[in-house]
């Protein structure tokens, strides 16, 4: 096998740049742990962005793949459809808020989720506006690059965006953002650009997830919700990084007791394999004309096994109560070494969906992007993954599998305050020099 110099000439050479990495190359990984092909382990904080909740190569889907495997691998369900489809269906109809009939339909990526969300809105309601919010992250397709509220890396360049896309402020009280001023942005909105009569779909990260681990306060989503009912317009619950038992409940809205109409899930459902789907009203996802909705892959017979067995995991591990258990934990070591490090702004999350802001200064809370590719570095070489995220880059979010045993989940933390001890000395001494 090459090791990992030979690989990174060999990308340069094959793969496009835009094609971001951290130059990290796996050779295999169970659970919370990773071995690269250099024979380096490292504890997994990233879980693949949110999708091994279930952790990697959870025995359970390894055997409920394999079983598929011998069964059928393809057959495309607008072609020849199988049970396990509407079965998964008819579960996540089941778990999803909602004293209402449901559906779900199945696709691949969180992106066409919240794309196929979109445009059952707008047939639902005969309207096309659609309102997201600053700092929200859908996706890299068009339409959902549009919905995307970061410029960089996602926007920058890639334009022009489909039109009758407003952004309105998410609320951000670390940032003075409250929920009365987010609510004022969507009323200047309605006021300024675009008639809610026209408006097909409010679309919401209930915990935002690129942008920074921000949670939408509750009393956020239950204007949003009043204000969907008043205009007739669709609310959706964008779950693709805070679904499936992150945040301890199977979605994180959940948290707030609002309802919403629609729910986008990627990532987690499919424990490893690329499985998407929206959930929603009965009445609404009905509204499209047969072949409107679907594609070649949706709802693929393996990753459909695969979902299966994760929802079996999060019931039979009791991960929401694990999620909660690892978040507590992770927020408990966070806090601390706040206490320690000035540079730590803020600490926040829900279940395991938990995350610092890095900053130069805790009056000024002005944003330390520096600092925080040097922590997310400094892991690394100590043998942790780690992600960074926030509009303004200086936000450190932790992932693990919620499967992660106590003492690797210990292990990681221990390098994660090495790291920022060790970010935070080199970063203070260059700023003094
Ligand atoms: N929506 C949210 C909230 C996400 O976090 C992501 C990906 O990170 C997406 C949508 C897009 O998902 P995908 O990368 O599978 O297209």
């Amino acid at each position: 096998m090459s090791n990992s110099t030979d690989l990174k000439t060999r990308q340069t050479a094959a793969v496009p740049t835009g094609v971001g990495s951290k130059g990290i190359y796996v050779a295999k990984a169970e659970n919370s742990e990773v071995w690269d092909v250099d024979g380096r382990r490292f504890v997994d904080f990233a879980a693949g962005i949110a999708v091994l909740n279930t952790g990697h190569r959870h025995p359970r889907v390894m055997e409920a793949v394999a079983k598929q495997c011998e069964l059928f691998a393809h057959t495309c369900f607008h072609v020849l459809s199988y049970e396990s489809y509407i079965h998964l269906a008819e579960r996540l109809n089941a778990a999803a808020p909602g004293d209402f009939a449901k559906k779900t339909i199945f696709l691949n990526s969180g992106a066409e989720a919240v794309e196929n969300a979109i445009k059952i809105a707008r047939i639902y309601t005969k309207r096309s506006a659609v309102i997201a919010f600053s700092g929200g992250f859908h996706g890299r397709t068009l339409l959902t690059m549009g919905l995307t509220g970061k410029v960089m890396p996602y926007k920058r360049g890639f334009g022009p965006f489909p039109a009758e896309v407003y952004h309105a402020e998410f609320p951000h009280p670390y940032h003075g953002v409250t929920t009365e001023q987010a609510l004022g942005d969507i009323d200047r909105l309605f006021h300024g650009d675009v008639d809610p009569k026209a408006v097909a779909a409010i679309i919401i990260e209930p915990v935002q997830g690129e942008g920074g681990f921000n949670i939408a306060p509750a009393d956020f989503l239950r204007a949003l919700r009043r204000l969907c009912d008043e205009h007739g317009i669709v609310l959706i619950a964008d779950e693709v990084q805070g679904g499936i038992a992150r945040t301890g409940k199977m979605f994180s809205i959940e948290h707030a007791g609002v309802v919403p109409d629609l729910i986008t899930v990627a990532k987690g459902l499919g424990g490893g394999f690329p499985l998407s789907g929206v959930i929603g009203r009965a009445t609404i996802m009905d509204a499209a004309h047969p072949g409107g909705l679907g594609g070649t892959y949706g709802g693929n017979p393996i990753s459909i096994a695969a979902a299966h067995a994760v929802l079996d995991v999060i019931e039979s591990e009791q991960l929401f109560a694990r999620a909660t258990r690892v978040g507590q934990r992770m927020r408990a070591r966070l806090d601390a070494l706040a206490l320690e490090l000035p540079c730590i702004g803020d600490v926040r999350g829900l279940g395991a969906m938990v995350a610092m802001e890095l900053v130069k200064d805790r009056k000024t809370k002005e944003p330390d992007a520096a600092l925080t590719t040097a922590v997310v570095a400094q892991a690394e070489q100590r043998g942790l993954i780690l992600l960074s995220c926030g509009t303004s880059a200086n936000v450190v979010r932790l992932l693990s599998p919620l499967t992660i045993p106590d003492a690797v989940l210990e292990e990681g933390l221990n390098i994660l305050a090495e790291a920022l001890r060790a970010a935070y000395g080199r970063e203070s001494a260059r700023a003094v020099a």
